[in-house]
């Protein structure tokens, strides 16, 4: 039973982090280093996402970037204790990526196998870490005086070490392991925002952050090997009347900005995580089909109407050299030097008018083939995986319940022999498939 269970919760447990099983591929090359996305959801309280949070293990280090709702749930997941994180990065201060902080900090102190923090929590962010940590110590103060005196926990344990920084650059270099801090345009009140690349054995894996379309992104994403980017998205009908939607898809990245992000930056992978889905009271949130179609938009729009005004350009500006070619030769027959001259610089004009537009269309072109190339493997994968939500999930809880159905069965069966097994499953028809105790997992 424990190894089908395992199976059954592993599989749960993707459904919840939508990027996870796309990054279970990335990981089979180098599987010292490894990204797992712990959250992908916005301050909206969601039963499928957690809150935004990326944990990085690079060798021995784990670097967790952003701690939203329920992280230290989704660590005790992945069976990795609270109190082993290395260090904790933040990109900005919004609340949903710092409100898990207080918890992985306090809860990763405990003398608890999944605690035992007994140094300093690390915590690097731009202007505003420092006055964040020293403020949750203040507001934790009696809870720490508390456990420090009742439960004995170590001193240095629930101290913080906070280190701030102000401009793009390396922020940590330690054992192999570094990481860059790059600026992104999360709105013009939100500031700071930033968002980080990570290097460790000559890969990569490059987090955009809370942002609108950023060049910063494409720069510092530019051949990574794992880009992971924030969405935000609305029905159009939604995004047409309602102003406070307008505003908050502003301070984020439309699927369709970035396909272009991903189209420049060309990573070997990208995912989408911190997806912000609005809906209203009559209007619901888009489905992850319309995202995928939003994709399939840029493209035709690349294709289509670049394409189709650039080749008009070239029929226009064709039949400009024509007839500057004609009116030149017709002053050349009538020998007029002075006008001949004009009309040749009038040819010469036209010729370098269809060369630009004969440069646009190739550009036009091979980046529309690109971003087929690149978009196609993405929208696969979404289909691919949202097939796996819809078909594969429902079997595995229908193969779940008739495992359940089979103990019931053999419990009432052998409930008069002096050896019955205890009907665990019938105690629980609500199996653990989201939150698996570690100590049930073979
Ligand atoms: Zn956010
Ligand atoms: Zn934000």
């Amino acid at each position: 039973m424990s190894s089908t269970g395992g199976t059954i919760r592993k599989k749960a447990a993707f459904a919840c982090s939508l990027a996870a099983l796309m990054l279970a591929s990335a990981s089979h090359a180098q599987t010292d280093f490894k990204v797992t996305l712990l959250g992908t959801a916005s301050p909206a309280p969601r039963v499928d996402r957690f809150g935004p949070s990326t944990l990085v293990e690079a060798g021995e280090q784990k670097l967790l970037f952003d701690a939203g709702r329920g992280v230290p749930i989704r660590l005790r997941q992945l069976n990795v204790p609270i109190g082993k994180i290395t260090a904790l990065f933040i990109t900005h201060y919004h609340s949903d990526h710092t409100s898990g902080i207080p918890d992985v900090w306090l809860t990763g102190w405990l003398s608890a196998p999944y605690g035992r923090r007994t140094a300093p929590f690390r915590v690097i962010g731009p202007v505003g870490a420092k006055a964040l940590m020293s403020n949750l110590e203040k507001a934790y103060a009696l809870d720490i005086k508390i456990r420090i005196e009742d439960e004995k926990l170590p001193q240095e344990g629930i101290a913080t070490a906070v280190e701030e920084f102000d401009k793009d650059g390396v922020v940590y270099d330690n054992n192999g392991v570094k990481v860059i801090a790059f600026a992104v345009e999360h709105g013009a009140a939100i500031k700071p925002a930033v968002g980080y690349r990570v290097e460790y054995k000559g890969r990569s894996v490059t987090l955009s952050g809370d942002t609108r379309y950023d060049e910063n992104v494409v720069k510092h994403g530019t051949g990574t090997d794992l880009l992971i980017h924030e969405v935000g998205s609305a029905r159009p009908e939604l995004l047409a009347t309602s102003v406070p939607v307008q505003r908050i898809i502003a301070h984020h990245t439309t699927p369709r900005e970035a396909g272009q992000v991903f189209s420049r930056a060309k990573p070997k992978m990208a995912v989408y995580a911190h997806i912000v889905l609005l809906s209203s009271d009559k209007i619901p949130e888009p489905t992850l089909e319309e995202i995928v179609a939003e994709v399939n938009r840029t493209k035709l729009w690349l294709q289509n109407e670049q394409l189709s005004f650039w080749e008009r350009q070239m029929k226009v500006r064709g039949r400009e050299l024509e007839r500057a070619q004609a009116e030149l030769f017709s002053a050349r027959l009538s020998k007029i030097q002075q006008a001949s001259a004009a009309q040749q610089m009038a040819v010469q004009r036209a010729h370098h008018a269809i060369r630009e537009a004969e440069e646009k269309l190739r550009v036009l072109k091979k980046w529309g083939r690109e971003l087929e190339n690149r978009t196609d493997p993405m929208v696969k994968e979404i289909e691919q995986l949202h097939g796996f939500i819809s078909t594969d999930m429902s079997r595995a809880i229908s193969y779940l319940n008739e495992i359940i159905k089979s103990l019931q069965a053999y419990s009432e069966l052998s409930a008069g022999l002096p050896s019955a097994p205890t009907a665990r499953a019938a105690e629980s028809p609500d199996p653990p498939l989201v939150e698996p105790s570690s100590e049930k997992l073979p």
